[in-house]
C-alpha cells in the first residue's frame, strides 16, 4: 500500500517526539493516533515506546 505526498501533507501533524538523549526527532505522529509505538533512535540507537496520544517518550531500559 502507498500514500501520496499530497495526502500526507493534508494530514494534521500532532507532533514530532524527540529523542530525550540526542534530540533527534524519532517519528511523526499524526492526529487520530492512539496507543503505543515502538521506535529506535537512528542516531544513538536507544529504543523507546511513544504514547501516541500524549506524545510521551518512554525509554526502554536495557537492564530490564
Ligand atoms: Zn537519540
Amino acid at each position: 500500500m502507498t500514500i501520496s505526498q499530497t495526502d500526507v501533507q493534508k494530514m494534521k501533524l500532532k507532533g514530532k517526539p524527540k529523542c530525550p538523549l540526542c534530540r533527534l526527532p524519532l517519528t511523526f505522529i499524526y492526529e487520530g493516533s492512539i496507543g503505543y509505538s515502538g521506535v529506535k533512535c537512528k542516531r544513538c540507537g536507544q529504543e523507546f515506546i511513544i504514547n501516541t496520544e500524549t506524545l510521551e517518550v518512554l525509554k526502554i531500559s536495557r537492564a530490564g
